[in-house]
């Protein structure tokens, strides 16, 4: 077998080994389920709750404000859409630069929501001036509505991070509540909701080196917000459906692996992106690096002038190197993709962007192989 590198994750990350070790008893022999009363359906519920509590540490959250669901899209899906049922008249307010999780949910609500997108700069920021006029302008016209702001921490596919207490700051100036979408920003950089003025909070386990198929979103005590899936009592009523035992303790093991190795991964990682961008730069190749210096470790956007994203990643693959041309949702679309549109990249370097995403797992040699394949690519 040929050797991978695995330079996608953004997208998605391997496995943490301890994850794995803590999941296998509840998939092999401490299978009960949570709901049931007795001693075996107690095990797997104190399992859950011990996972609550750890993943409630890790954001400076309450275990009864971490509700556990399917993904990150789900989590999403259950803040746009209930605050959409909830009131007669609501106004979201979000960002072009937003996953699809969040664009597709806004898209599919119903007409009395009115869905505002705001503008970001060329580095992908979402401004706090930007915010606070359309607010105020909103309203002027919708005095009696309800708004949210939904603004994601750090973008997937140029890993800007934004300026997140003083936008939920703003919101909140407005009566607006605030959620984020910080599926690319937990278990990578320091998230902590209390001081980051949040009211929802999405999170998804794969992108912290826990498994696939399990996230949580974060609701802030006392803020209102409908369940999203209606059946048993289990997440308090909010999200029934018997729990993913094994997943829930994954994923905490997970998270508290990164957080308590947060600044020693981010210095790694840092210091490849730094090693690929200098070897670059070296190289004499025509590229613009997008996103903001303020961004998640590791996520490097490259747009190389007259060139194709999608051919590179296709010419990198057959070499067994996986890196992406943007957000991996997106692979079926081959145009640029919306948040590059949303820069106002250069027409000449929009096409050819490609994102390779650092990981903790990942090497010295592994990067300059990157490296060193790329180069070969636009020279011969
Ligand atoms: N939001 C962001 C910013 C993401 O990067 C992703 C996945 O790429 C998602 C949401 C969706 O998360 P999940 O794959 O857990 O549904």
């Amino acid at each position: 077998m040929r050797n991978l590198i695995y330079a996608d994750n953004a997208a998605t990350t391997q496995l943490d080994s301890g994850a794995f070790d803590a999941m296998k008893p509840y998939l092999l022999s401490e299978y009960g389920n949570a709901s049931q009363p007795y001693f075996f359906g107690r095990k797997a519920k104190l399992a859950i709750k011990n996972a609550r509590e750890v993943v409630s540490n890790c954001i400076n959250a309450h275990p009864e404000e971490v509700f556990f669901t399917s993904c990150g899209t789900e989590s999403d899906n259950w803040v746009i859409k209930s605050f959409s049922h909830s009131s007669k008249q609501a106004v979201i307010i979000t960002s072009e630069i937003e996953h699809h999780a969040i664009l597709n949910a806004c898209d599919a609500v119903s007409e009395s929501t009115k869905i505002i997108k705001i503008p970001a700069n060329a580095k992908g920021e979402v401004k706090c001036d930007v915010l606070e006029s359309i607010l105020k302008e909103c309203q002027s016209y919708h005095s009696n509505a309800q708004f949210l702001v939904s603004i994601m921490t750090a973008n997937n596919e140029i890993g800007t991070i934004q300026a997140i207490r003083e936008l939920s700051n703003v919101a909140h100036k407005y009566g607006a509540l605030f959620h984020t979408d910080a599926v690319q920003a937990v278990g990578h950089i320091k998230v902590n909701v209390e001081e980051m003025g949040i009211d929802f909070l999405s999170a998804s386990a794969h992108k912290f080196n826990g498994p696939k198929g399990i996230g949580f979103l974060y609701i802030k005590k006392g803020v209102h917000i409908n369940p999203f899936i209606n059946g048993g009592a289990q997440e308090s009523m909010m999200r029934a459906g018997t729990e993913n035992v094994a997943s829930i303790v994954g994923m905490a093991v997970a998270l508290k692996n990164n957080i308590d190795n947060l600044e020693k991964n981010a210095d790694y990682i840092s210091d490849l992106e730094r090693r690929i961008i200098q070897q670059l730069q070296a190289s004499g190749l025509d590229f613009i690096r997008n996103g903001s210096d303020n961004h998640i470790p590791g996520n490097i956007s490259l747009s190389f002038k007259n060139s194709d994203g999608e051919m590179i990643l296709h010419r990198m693959d057959l070499k067994g190197i996986c890196i992406s041309t943007g957000s991996a949702c997106d692979s079926v679309n081959t145009q640029v993709s919306h948040v590059i549109k949303a820069i106002r990249l250069d027409e000449r370097y929009a096409k050819g962007t490609i994102r390779i995403s650092i990981g903790k797992n990942n090497t010295i040699e592994e990067v300059d192989t990157i490296v060193a394949e790329l180069i070969k690519l636009f020279h011969y």
